[in-house]
């Protein structure tokens, strides 16, 4: 079975791995038809993510069908559409006792994708408490998208909101676009800041109602009640604009760093002090999130048919890849083109 193998810096290749077979009572084998391609995978690749442990097969965003399963597992069965969750945890330490099971202290070694073997590939071994039924009228490329936007639902339930605030998401890829469908299915509305126009015109199509494009978080603070109180939320995507967001927020206001690869800030602590503005983060998924995103997708209140832009085989990964700024064939980072989400079919 071929698998997407990341073996250093720049290098991913297609190699020859042993196919996984159910081994424990509650293991699911599942066939992937559709994965995503993270912004975590292009930081991996271009060398920016520290955690990886290479060589590792990259990818955790995926649907498919189940394979085969253990023998302790009644509830699904053979050819039956399921969406992986692959945050692991292991249930008892310390972390996933007290309500942090996104920061198990198994993570290293067990985080899909980047110290484990991930889901590149056309068959992945799971536990049956890992997934979840997708509907049958629900595309598994949209299924794909729920592991991302669980992540979006995460962070959002970190803030403390009002339907009355304002608020500016940074950064108009997909996660920057499933930021602000988590936020309006809170009744949050904005405004997506996205730099790129042709990525801010790809994005114009798939936000979600009462939200608006900027192409600089400045434009956003146009609007003269925001600018004369400040934001109450902004959320970066980026990693490249926590300190002019913490700037531009409203006293009291909130500001979720989710972005990877930014630069270190400087921050003054009055602002938390004398201002009460909250810094917050998050990654990965809490609090039933998963099943709340996969709701959302399956009652079409995502547009997932718009956020996933692309599919690709396998096989033609390169071209994936270039397609969202990573030449593996020349080894650097290249202008990113007409794409948001783009997932691969084994
Ligand atoms: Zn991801
Ligand atoms: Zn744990």
């Amino acid at each position: 079975m071929e698998a997407l193998v990341y073996t250093g810096p720049w290098s991913v290749e297609l190699r020859q791995t042993a196919e996984p077979a159910v081994a424990g009572p509650d293991d699911v084998v599942v066939e992937l038809r559709a994965i995503g391609i993270c912004g975590t995978d292009l930081g991996i690749v271009s060398g920016q993510y520290p955690p990886v442990r290479p060589p590792v097969v990259l990818g955790h965003e995926a649907a498919g069908v189940v394979h085969s399963t253990g023998p302790a597992v009644t509830d699904l069965a053979p050819g039956d559409r399921v969406v992986i969750d692959p945050t692991y945890s292991c249930l008892h330490c310390r972390m996933c006792t007290t309500g942090r099971p996104n920061h198990c202290l198994r993570k290293d070694g067990t985080e899909c994708g980047v110290s484990a073997d991930g889901m590149f590939r056309r068959l992945h071994r799971t536990q049956r408490r890992f997934l979840h039924r997708v509907p049958a009228h629900v595309p598994l490329e949209a299924a794909a998208l729920t592991e991302p936007l669980s992540c979006a639902m995460t962070g959002v339930q970190q803030l403390h909101l009002r339907t009355d605030y304002s608020a500016a998401v940074v950064g108009g890829g997909p996660m920057g676009l499933l930021y602000a469908h988590a936020l309006a299915a809170r009744g949050v509305r904005g405004a997506l800041v996205e730099i790129s126009g042709p990525r801010r015109a790809l994005a114009e199509k798939a936000l979600p109602e009462g939200w608006s494009c900027a192409a600089a978080l400045d434009a956003v603070m146009d609007r003269e009640d925001i600018r004369e109180a400040g934001l109450d939320i902004v959320v970066d995507t980026s990693g490249h604009a926590v300190e002019t967001g913490l700037a531009r927020l409203a006293r009291g206001g909130q500001l979720l760093s989710v972005g990877l690869g930014g630069p270190p800030i400087s921050v003054d602590p009055a602002v938390f002090a004398d201002h009460s503005k909250r810094l917050v983060g998050s990654i990965d998924s809490l609090d039933g999130s998963f099943a709340a995103a996969l709701d959302l997708i399956a009652a079409g209140r995502v547009p997932a048919d718009r956020i996933v832009s692309h599919s690709y085989p396998l096989a033609e990964h390169r071209d994936a890849f270039a397609r969202l700024g990573i030449d593996l064939v020349n080894g650097r980072r290249v202008p990113p083109g007409d794409a948001l989400k783009v997932v691969l079919a084994p």
